[in-house]
């Protein structure tokens, strides 16, 4: 596994693989790795070679109030993993490989980005899509490998890419959850004492609904105030929003359509926390994947 630390390089072998006609698999990830992450190597592995995965905890996309100072960085531990992988490449830049002094350009998809995590986090998805469309600049993947954890960012990320004409088929991967639900996140290291048990309220939130929905429920507030019941009940959790949401455009439905989203944000102490579930028609009854 070869470890590159500049843009020239990663460019470098970029262009070699396209060269030799090779399919290069991108993931790309801010690090502290975790199951989450490997799932999504192990699938562009199934498609891809070589893989490269991208560790870069990305300042632009952390506002100012933030966690980027306190985000973990546990990089050794994170290359070991990949190592036993067999990951071929890690791209891991310094931030001034990546943002020289007078930088001063920037990706937006407008609309998508403006509303629930966009809204909550100005100025977030404005920094995801930048440093993933030079991501997809330097690396040039033919395929790129997101978790369906960020919802809105694969769908973000999959816009960006359309509409700038960009040769990376965007992948997007199941969640991975803690045998008690909780959807692995680097921010689960957050977590203290109770509020590891009170953060499983999320996931249970979304299969409340998921129940709900097999029960034929398929009005939209009467499902947002199960969830909402549920992370209401739980001391500790503080909700953010609680939404269902067309799958492709990210506006609210009044009732269940084709493909949409039970999306969820939510304070546990200090720590924010989102999760998510797919809802899919299939016939007159619908899917829930959480
Ligand atoms: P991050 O390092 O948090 O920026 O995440 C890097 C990629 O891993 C993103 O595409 C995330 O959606 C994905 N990811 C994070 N957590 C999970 C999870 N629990 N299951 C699947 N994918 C995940």
């Amino acid at each position: 596994m070869e470890i590159i630390r500049t843009t020239a390089w990663m460019k470098q072998v970029a262009r070699d693989a396209r060269v030799k006609e090779r399919v290069l698999g991108l993931v790309p990830t801010m690090g502290a790795l975790h199951e989450g992450h490997f799932s999504l190597v192990r699938e562009a592995q199934k498609q891809c070679s070589p893989v490269a995965v991208s560790i870069f905890v990305n300042p632009a996309q952390f506002g100012p109030g933030e966690d980027f100072k306190k985000y973990p960085r546990t990089f050794d531990a994170d290359i070991a993993a990949l190592e036993k992988l067999r990951v071929d490449y890690v791209f891991a830049p310094p931030p001034e490989e990546i943002y020289p002094p007078g930088f001063r350009t920037a990706v937006i998809v407008e609309g998508l980005g403006e509303v629930l995590e966009g809204r909550v986090r100005p100025g977030h998805f404005r920094g995801v899509t930048t440093v993933v469309a030079k991501l997809f600049e330097i690396a040039q993947p033919r395929l790129a490998f997101f978790g369906r954890k960020d919802a809105q960012q694969a769908r973000i990320i999959r816009q960006m890419a359309a509409d700038l004409n960009l040769d990376a088929e965007i992948v997007v991967c199941p969640i991975v959850r803690e045998a008690d639900g909780l959807a692995m996140s680097s921010r689960n290291a957050y977590l203290k004492g109770s509020e590891r048990q009170a953060a499983t309220a999320l996931y249970r939130s979304l299969d409340a609904a998921r129940r709900e929905i097999a029960k034929g429920e398929r009005d939209a507030a009467s499902l947002i105030a199960v969830m909402r019941a549920v992370l209401d009940a739980e001391p500790g959790v503080t909700p953010g929003y609680v939404e269902i949401v067309d799958a492709d455009t990210f506006e609210h439905v009044v009732s269940l359509r084709k493909s949409c989203y039970a999306l969820v944000a939510a304070r546990v102490g200090a720590t924010r926390l989102i999760d998510n579930a797919l809802i899919e028609q299939e016939g007159e009854s619908f899917n829930v994947a959480v």
